[in-house]
Parts: C-alpha cells; structure tokens; sequence
C-alpha cells in the first residue's frame, strides 16, 4: 500500500485501505509529505498553495496530513498526561495519602460544563455540500482512530444539534458565514486552530468570502499552518493568499 511510505499514522492507512485506496494519487503523492513537515520552516510548518482539481483526490492531500498530526499529538499528550498521573501517584504514596483519582472526561451534553469549542483543525469550504462532503470523508478517514473528533458547521442545520456535536471536536469543517455566527456567538474559540484549510478558494471568492477569511485567519493561532487548495491560481487567489498566509505558499501543482 503506497501511503505506508508517505509515513501516515498505521489507523490512517488502515482507514484508506479499507475505503479501496491502494495508491496515493498524485496530489496526494506531492502534498502530504510536504504538509508533515518536509522542508519546514523553524516552528515545524510549512504553508501550502495547491493547484488541484475535483476528482484529483485533494480533500484526502490535506485531511490525512492534517489527521496525522492530531494523532500523533494526542499520543504524545497521552504519555505525558499517564507519566503526570504516576508522578502524582508517587508522591501520595511517598506522603501516605490515598492513591488520586483520574479525571473523568466532561460530559459535552452537560450543560453546566459547557465550554467553548477549541478545535485543532479548521477546514474551510464555499459550500454546505461541499463541507458535508469533506465531513464526511473525514470521518471515514479517523473511523480507526481513538478520541480523534470530526464537526460540521454548515447553515441550515438546527443551532443545538451542531453545538452539542462541536463540544470536544479536535477538527471543525465549516463554511465560514456559520463558523462566524458561532464565533461571535462564543459557541467556538479559534485560537487553538493550528491548521486552517482554504478548500476551494477559487469559488470562496466567488461567492464573496473573502472578508470572512480574512476574519477567520486572524482569530487562529499565531503559529498554524495554512492550506490553500484552489483549481486556478487567478491573481485574485493569489492576493487572497497574500493575506492569510505566512510566506506565499510553496506552490505544490
Ligand atoms: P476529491 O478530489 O477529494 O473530491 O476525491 C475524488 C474521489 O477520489 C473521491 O471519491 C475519493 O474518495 C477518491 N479518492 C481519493 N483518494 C484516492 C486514492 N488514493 N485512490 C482512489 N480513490 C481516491
């Protein structure tokens, strides 16, 4: 299997596998290994400009880079929440006090704990098909995957029924007039987003989103990387990269 060499997380080529993937397309082949980190900058991102066009297999080229390192950064939080546990374990019992209890997860429905959503990951997309599509192909993709946790943001869905599904998502795939909406609603907070995928961008400006991107770009993290994904390099998705990007892209084709 092709994507055992691009170096995904083993649930990941489990999961393409299991969808009837054998070979990485060529998109794919191009995007991934420079998305996970290949020629990085200092901080360990690299931002990507990437023609590609539907049916070429692009919505896989940046979720299953961007799910690798969710994963690997919950396994690494993982050890050191267990090695916190056995240190606190440690020391009760070196002071003969009662062994501590692990924290129990919240309960997202619960709503006096409610918290807004932080997610990791923010994929972007012109359209609610479009957006259900990537949702849904993501989800596929982390079927294998423990506490990896998938949300979709899309208008014309009951507000209650997103939210409750938002609580704890470590990816969010929205359209951005919804993710606004939340936002400026305190629903979900952006500043945790170190991946923030433009899918589309070319349509994006189409229906007039550029403001919004803008708007989104600048509540993610400082330190993030960013993808563009677009079927023509027009001036103006240049311009749009311009302002949401750190360097302009690598320019992946
Ligand atoms: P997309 O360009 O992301 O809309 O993908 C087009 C179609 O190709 C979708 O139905 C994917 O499920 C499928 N696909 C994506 N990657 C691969 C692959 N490596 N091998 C076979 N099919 C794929």
């Amino acid at each position: 299997n092709g994507f055992v060499e691009l170096g995904l997380a083993p649930e990941l080529v489990q999961a393409v596998a299991d969808l009837g993937y054998t070979q990485p397309t060529q998109v794919q082949v191009k995007a991934i290994p420079l998305a996970m980190g290949e020629g990085a900058d200092a901080n360990g991102f690299i931002d990507l400009m990437v023609s590609s066009q539907t049916g070429s297999g692009k919505t896989a080229a940046f979720l299953l880079p961007v799910l690798h390192t969710l994963i690997q950064q919950r396994a690494q939080a993982e050890v050191e929440s267990k090695a916190e546990f056995e240190r606190l374990c440690a020391e009760a019992a070196a002071n003969g006090e009662p062994a501590p209890k692990r924290a129990k997860r919240k309960d997202p429905t619960n709503n006096r704990n409610f918290k807004a959503a932080t997610p990791g990951a923010l994929i972007l997309c012109p359209t609610r098909e479009l957006a259900q599509q990537v949702a849904h192909d993501a989800i596929e993709l982390v079927k294998h995957c423990r506490g990896i946790r998938v949300a979709n943001v899309v208008g014309g869905i009951p507000y209650q029924l997103q939210i409750a599904k938002l609580q704890n998502a470590d990816l969010v795939v929205a359209t951005p007039g919804r993710l606004l909406d939340l936002q400026r609603s305190m629903q979900i907070k952006l500043d945790k987003v170190q991946f923030l995928v433009v899918d589309e961008a070319d349509r994006m400006l189409d229906l007039g989103f550029s403001d919004d991107l803008a708007e989104v770009n600048v509540m993610t993290a400082q330190r993030k990387q960013t993808m563009m994904f677009s079927a023509t390099f027009a001036p103006r998705v240049q311009q749009l990269a311009m302002r949401v990007m750190h360097d302009n892209g690598s320019g992946v084709k």
